[in-house]
């Protein structure tokens, strides 16, 4: 479990003790190597309160996180350090984040396929140096190859070239998935056509008993995607009970208009 405490600061640079506090401030970041996250703010509502708060570490980033949720908040994105720019630029608020070294050591050592965003441990990544996950997606690219290879969190996408039996395990794999959108769209089609046979016997044995039983059938339609019989659909039924009558034993779902 990481835990980093968030420290905020709200301070005028007209006072000559919050100019000190300020350059303390800036000094201890830029030994952090902090870079400063600013955006013009924009009324900020919710500000993360002061406090600790532990890291999600299933997600990492170089120089922002997310935390985990707790009773109180449902887990917040914070930055190393971060800034917004108020119109009055005498004021200087936000907050940056002190504790940071286990954290900063684990991203550090946590390695990302550039593609996919899948992490990897520094052993993982040792071992598999290229990702495996993402190598059956059809969106690959061979312009795209390099993304894959693994690199550390913050580090640009390396430009080398992958080896011929990653690519041709890429190959291999979108060939799979390729087959796999087939057979799906295949078997979607083969559902579909055995719904309209399930459809057209139910059609079929409901019209064949109207027809056994002298009802006329100009003025009924059958909806297969509701599965209903609708009487009336050309023009209004004129003796709804009577045919209701009628339909007294007809077993299949039905409406009269
Ligand atoms: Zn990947």
């Amino acid at each position: 479990m990481i835990k980093v405490k968030l420290i905020r600061y709200d301070l005028n640079m007209d006072e000559e003790k919050d100019r000190k506090e300020y350059k303390k401030i800036k000094d201890k970041c830029k030994k952090l190597k902090y870079k400063v996250f600013d955006y013009i703010a924009m009324g900020e509502k919710d500000e993360i309160p002061e406090g600790e708060y532990e890291i999600d570490t299933s997600c990492l980033f170089d120089t922002q996180y997310n935390t985990i949720k707790t009773k109180e908040h449902k887990g917040y994105r914070i930055h190393d350090w971060l800034e917004p720019i108020y119109p009055n630029r005498r004021l200087k608020k936000g907050y940056y984040l002190e504790n940071t070294e286990e954290l900063k050591k684990l991203v550090s050592v946590t390695y990302e396929c550039k593609y996919c965003g899948k992490q990897y441990t520094q052993e993982e990544a040792t071992k598999v140096k290229y990702c495996k996950k993402c190598r059956g997606s059809d969106y690959l690219k061979e312009e795209n190859y390099n993304l894959i290879i693994l690199t550390k969190i913050g580090n640009k996408a390396s430009k080398g070239k992958l080896p011929d039996e990653v690519i041709k395990d890429i190959k291999e794999q979108q060939k799979e998935t390729f087959k796999q959108q087939i057979f799906k769209s295949n078997k979607d089609k083969l559902y579909s056509l055995q719904q309209d046979i399930e459809d057209a016997k139910v059609e079929y044995q409901g019209y064949l008993w109207l027809i056994e039983h002298y009802i006329p059938i100009e003025n009924v339609i059958y909806y297969s995607y509701k599965k209903t019989f609708c009487f009336g659909w050309k023009e209004p039924i004129k003796n709804r009970k009577e045919l209701e009558k009628q339909l007294k034993d007809f077993k299949w779902k039905f409406e009269i208009k």
